[in-house]
């Protein structure tokens, strides 16, 4: 029996304004080389400085994870040569990082696990290397942009908790507003570090996986490697150490290089950057700037709004949503619906038809305050359906049109002659004239009835019911008309 381990490095880009160490713009997708300057391109002499921005993102990051900001923290030199860092060396955080021994508790579907953070620093990115054919293309734009590395302990087992960890860590630095999290522009980055051993011998000998460009791939990679390395031990080999990269073409992981090591790199303290004290005003800082995260976010979702964990994780899963979905509940509370009751309601509309339509005009779930409903119109719309004022069905086509003609919903409603028609006197009327035009169908009915044939009974009764929907324009109460048929079948005599 086997035991395995894995232990991940996440990468996040900051969204500062400005690069790490120098003050050019940091931002995606600019003409290349534009973003440049002599500090960011390692010209001789020039002198590099601490963006505070980037510190106090990283530094909200890491309390977010529940580590601990050390006294002083300071930068090392990490020395390699590769065309993308003009400097040949990286200015990262190699002794002090900024943050220490949190962890985080990765909600699955079986219960909790906690996944101990070894480390979180602060560095710079090298630039972009495009390969087209026999050459190589560089844009030094995304070179020294803020880049915060995020270290676990080897604390989860399978593919399967890898890819929950990224997705959650994902969740809480959008909910910070220090990183975009989008994986495929780079944004975010994993490797993922993986061993297998005899259970009750410790750790084995890791392997690093590369070029994880997706939560999924992160899930995949594992799954495939932890597969593989059990294989070769099964054979009697061993499992080499080495760099190895994701092939998605292929669904495999392939080697790339054996595993550098610390004393390659000839780490030393950065002399142009003095050691960085954090004094009580920055530390409260970075508290007042740790909103609600997504964890607490989904537990009061949960349990104060009554939805289920699995409602709660989908609107908690992007900030604007869940704000949307509070701001919406506020207002069918004080439409003077109950909270709990309205939570649900909301959360039906919202996690389907809303997220529908939202997706039919091209809108991610994020982009919702931009979207053409106000929390305040999709409140009175359900908080009519919920009063009966208008059927759940006429509600969902005026929720359409709502959107559409940017009207509001009762006027709408009332306009298109929607409003669902409660009144017992009206209903009866309408009862009757079915009656008078189908006497035959109400016979048959009756039989059924005495007879105990339910099926029969529910076909005549279901086709009732359409006819007296059809008399009111489609408007009548269902469950008074089915209550007002029920008491008239009982009324009938039998031939
Ligand atoms: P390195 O010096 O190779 O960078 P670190 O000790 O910094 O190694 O660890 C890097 C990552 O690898 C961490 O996420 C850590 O949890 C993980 N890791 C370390 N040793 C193992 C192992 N034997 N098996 C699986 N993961 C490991
Ligand atoms: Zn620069
Ligand atoms: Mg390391």
């Amino acid at each position: 029996m086997y035991q395995s381990f894995i232990g991940l490095e996440v990468h996040i880009h900051l969204l500062t304004k400005t690069k790490v160490f120098c003050g050019c713009r940091s931002a995606f997708g600019d003409e290349p080389n534009t973003n440049v300057c002599p500090v960011c391109m390692g010209y001789p002499g020039v002198l590099p400085s601490l963006n505070i921005e980037a510190m106090h993102m990283g530094c909200m990051v890491a309390r977010a994870l529940n580590c601990r900001i050390p006294d002083h923290t300071w930068f090392e030199r990490k020395q390699y040569f590769y065309p993308d860092m003009p400097k040949n060396y990286q200015i990262s955080q190699f002794a002090s990082p900024l943050g220490l021994e949190g962890y985080v508790d990765l909600q699955g579907k079986q219960g909790e696990k906690r996944v101990r953070i070894k480390e979180c620093h602060l560095e710079e990115d090298a630039g972009k290397m495009i390969h087209t054919g026999t050459v190589s293309l560089l844009d030094y734009n995304r070179a020294g942009v803020a880049l915060l590395e995020i270290v676990t302990e080897p604390d989860m087992e399978t593919g399967e908790e890898a890819e929950l960890f990224i997705q959650q860590l994902r969740r809480t630095v959008r909910y910070l507003g220090v990183c975009d999290g989008n994986m495929e522009e780079g944004s975010l980055r994993a490797d993922a570090n993986v061993s297998i051993n005899l259970v009750g011998q410790g750790l084995g000998r890791k392997v690093e996986i590369k070029n994880l460009n997706t939560s999924r791939f992160v899930r995949l990679g594992l799954t495939y490697e932890i597969q593989r390395q059990k294989e070769r031990l099964d054979q009697g080999k061993t499992v080499i150490q080495e760099t190895r990269l994701w092939n998605e073409n292929r669904d495999q992981t392939e080697p790339m290089r054996t595993k550098e090591n610390a004393q390659d790199y000839r780490y030393f303290p950065e002399p142009d950057l003095p050691v960085f004290a954090p004094d009580a005003a920055f530390r409260s800082a970075v508290e007042a700037a740790l909103v609600e995260l997504p964890a607490a976010r989904i537990a009061r979702l949960e349990h104060a709004s009554g939805l289920s964990r699995e409602q709660a994780e989908l609107m908690a899963d992007e900030k604007a949503l869940a704000e949307y979905f509070e701001a919406a509940l506020g207002e069918v509370q004080a439409q003077g619906l109950e909270a709990r009751d309205g939570a649900l309601r909301l959360a039906n509309w919202l996690l389907t038809d809303i997220k529908g339509l939202l997706n039919r005009v091209g809108l991610a779930p994020a982009d919702i305050a931009s979207f053409r409903l106000s929390p305040f119109r999709l409140a009175t719309l359900v908080v009519m359906v919920a009063r009966g004022q208008v059927s759940m069905k006429n509600g969902k086509q005026a929720l359409e049109r709502v959107i559409a003609e940017d009207r509001d919903p009762a006027d709408l409603i009332r306009e298109a002659g929607w409003e669902q028609l409660s009144d017992p006197v009206e209903i009866g009327k309408a009862l009757q004239g079915v009656y008078a035009a189908e006497a035959e169908v109400f016979t048959q009915l009756k039989n059924a009835c005495s007879a105990g044939n339910r099926k029969r009974q529910r076909t005549l009764t279901a086709y009732v019911m359409g006819r007296i929907l059809e008399q009111t324009g489609g408007r009548a109460d269902p469950k008074i008309a089915g209550a007002q048929l029920e008491a008239f079948i009982q009324t009938l005599e039998c031939p």
